[in-house]
Formats: C-alpha cells, sequence, structure tokens
C-alpha cells in the first residue's frame, strides 16, 4: 500500500473526525501518503480528492460532524458507478481506502474491494445499529446529548406534573432510546424491536402511577414509532394529565464528541491503517466484548443482532 483514501459516508456521527485523524495519522507514520475524499462516494465519483498532512486534521478531534462532509450517492449503487469509483482510485494511486459509515457504506466498500482496491469499513453511526459491533462512533456522545435534554425535559415536566413524551433518534433500533430511558429514569420506554403498540396499558399506568402520587410521567419514544404528538394528545384526553411532546432531534448528530467517542474512533483509524498496511482488504472493524476485532465485510452484512433482553426487562422493573 502507498497510498490511503479515506471518506465519510451515510448519516454523520460525532468522533468522526476523530477517525479521519487517526487514519491520516497512523498512515503517515507508517510512511504511506493520504488523501481525502469529500463528501462519500459522491465525491470520489467527482473527485474531489485532496491531499491531506498531519497538519489537514490538527485542531479537529473535539469537533462533532466530519471535516470531510458526507453524501447519499445514488450512482454508486450501480456497477457502472462502482466501476467509475475503483477507476479513479487508481488514478489517483489510492490502493488502500477507509470507508467511516453503516451498513450501505459497507456494502460500497466491498464492492470496491471486488474491483481491486483494498478497502476496511469503520463504524460510523449514532444509531449502534451495526451487527458486527458492540461500539459505533458517536452513539456514546448521541446518548449523552439526549441523556441531558431528558434531564432538562424532566424538570419542568416535574414542576407542572405533566406527561412528557420525548422523541429519541432511532429509525430502524431502539438503542439510543432504551439507553437513555434507563439513564434517565423514564416511566416508559418505546422501541420498535418490543413496544406491541398497547397505548391503553401506557393510559392505565399513567393513570396507576398518578395515584401512587408520581408528579411526572416521561415516556422515551424511539424515532422508528413516531407519532409522539399523536401519542401525548391521547394520553391528555384519557387521562387528564397535561401532556406534551418533545421530539428532540438534529442535536443529537451534533456537538463535541465524549471522551470514549474520541478514543474508541482514534483506535478504530488506526487500526483500518494497521489492517491495510499488513495487506487486508474487506474488513470491518468492530468491538465486541472488550477487544477491537474485525470481520469479512460479507460476513459482518449478514449478522443480526437485538437488544439485549436483559437489559430490556431490567429497564421494566426499573421503572416501577
Ligand atoms: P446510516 O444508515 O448510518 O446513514 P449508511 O452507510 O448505512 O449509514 P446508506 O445511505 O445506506 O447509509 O449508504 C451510504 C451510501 O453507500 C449510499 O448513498 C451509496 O452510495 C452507498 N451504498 C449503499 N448501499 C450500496 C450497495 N448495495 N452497493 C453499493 N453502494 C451502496
Amino acid at each position: 500500500i502507498n497510498t490511503i483514501g479515506v471518506l465519510t459516508s451515510g448519516g454523520d456521527a460525532p468522533g468522526m473526525n476523530a477517525a479521519i485523524r487517526a487514519v491520516v495519522r497512523t498512515a503517515l507514520a507508517n510512511g504511506k501518503k493520504v488523501k481525502g475524499i469529500r463528501r462519500g462516494y459522491s465525491g470520489l465519483l467527482e473527485e474531489d480528492i485532496f491531499d491531506m498532512d498531519a497538519y489537514s486534521v490538527a485542531d479537529i478531534i473535539g469537533r462533532g460532524g466530519t471535516i470531510l462532509y458526507t453524501a447519499r450517492c445514488a450512482e454508486f449503487r450501480t456497477e457502472e458507478g462502482q466501476k467509475k469509483g475503483a477507476e479513479i482510485c487508481e488514478k489517483h494511486g489510492i490502493d488502500g481506502l477507509v470507508v467511516i459509515g453503516g451498513d450501505g457504506s459497507f456494502q460500497g466498500a466491498r464492492k470496491l474491494a471486488n474491483l481491486g482496491i483494498n478497502t476496511i469499513g469503520l463504524p460510523g453511526t449514532i444509531d449502534l445499529d451495526i451487527a458486527c459491533t458492540e461500539y459505533t462512533i458517536g452513539f456514546d456522545t448521541a446518548v449523552n446529548t439526549a441523556m441531558e435534554a431528558i434531564d432538562k425535559i424532566r424538570d419542568t415536566s416535574t414542576s407542572h406534573e405533566r406527561c412528557s413524551v420525548i422523541e429519541v433518534m432511532g429509525r430502524n433500533a431502539g438503542y439510543i432510546a432504551l439507553w437513555c430511558g434507563i439513564a434517565n429514569g423514564a416511566e416508559q420506554i418505546l422501541i420498535t424491536e418490543r413496544y406491541d403498540f398497547d397505548e391503553q396499558a401506557i393510559i392505565n399506568n399513567i393513570i396507576e402511577k398518578r395515584n401512587k402520587g408520581k408528579k411526572h410521567y416521561i415516556i422515551v419514544n424511539a424515532e422508528g414509532i413516531g407519532r409522539s404528538e399523536e401519542l401525548a394528545k391521547k394520553v391528555e384526553a384519557a387521562t387528564g394529565m397535561e401532556a406534551r411532546a418533545t421530539i428532540i432531534g438534529h442535536i443529537q448528530r451534533g456537538g463535541s464528541p465524549t471522551c470514549k467517542d474520541r478514543v474508541y474512533a482514534s483506535m478504530m483509524g488506526a487500526r483500518a491503517v494497521d489492517l491495510l498496511c499488513q495487506g487486508a482488504s474487506n474488513r470491518v472493524v468492530g468491538y465486541k466484548e472488550g477487544s477491537f476485532v474485525d470481520f469479512d465485510i460479507q460476513e459482518a452484512l449478514s449478522m443480526t443482532k437485538d437488544i439485549d433482553q436483559y437489559m430490556y426487562d431490567m429497564s421494566r422493573k426499573l421503572s416501577r
């Protein structure tokens, strides 16, 4: 490997910059050249490629977002697009590529690997919804941001003796909702993986808790379930308790990454470069049972995971 390219793709996540910085500096330490590719596969196809040095990644470890920008690219889903991408890598001398993104981005990385470009994927998503890993870049920051927001809503909810339906991100996965629900002591946690849509049961529970003297009722609702406004209105109509919906939204994607996201993203970025230098390709870096590991991309994409049942059951017991 002579030249390592790096790009971020799909949804952004805090900590991506720390990963980029680690890729660049580990590559330079190994005597490799580094090229940054802007806007994911879109930028690759548009040849938005530039040389990076140690200084290009100065002052970014504490910044959210991604200095390389990110995008989705329909053209790259086609065979012609992928061929063009591989040819552009060759033209720019990029013989190793680090792709930071989610499952979709790894599909693209696999296609490039099949076309002879050595590629390594790093899991970057706030949603934690990548099966081969127990950690994804950005999740820790996102849950801490959401947790702090929910703490604030809880204060005012208690003062006004309200019910608050708080919607957190996670279209396909309830990890953010489950973690925040536990961390914020929510009375209800609604996640697509487990929710049976029994609104009457929630209403009954609110009435029961209020009769026991509870001053507020917090429902943490995952984006995948949505319709938080609707649920708040139903609760208010059925219980007489004032109910408000808050969608926390995009603040969960931004902000300065936590220590964990900075350190783990750095470890993963460094490992991606080490793998490339060892001649590996078509791998995804993950974190399992306390160690950083890597998997064949195809194998990683075929894995499935579900939320921890013990954790979910515990959350139900603690909210009683
Ligand atoms: P997140 O879900 O966190 O936003 P992601 O990486 O899964 O991240 P996607 O939009 O699914 O996000 O994928 C990002 C990009 O990867 C796509 O816009 C496309 O360019 C490329 N990609 C996705 N699927 C494929 C595929 N099957 N083959 C080739 N490229 C793909």
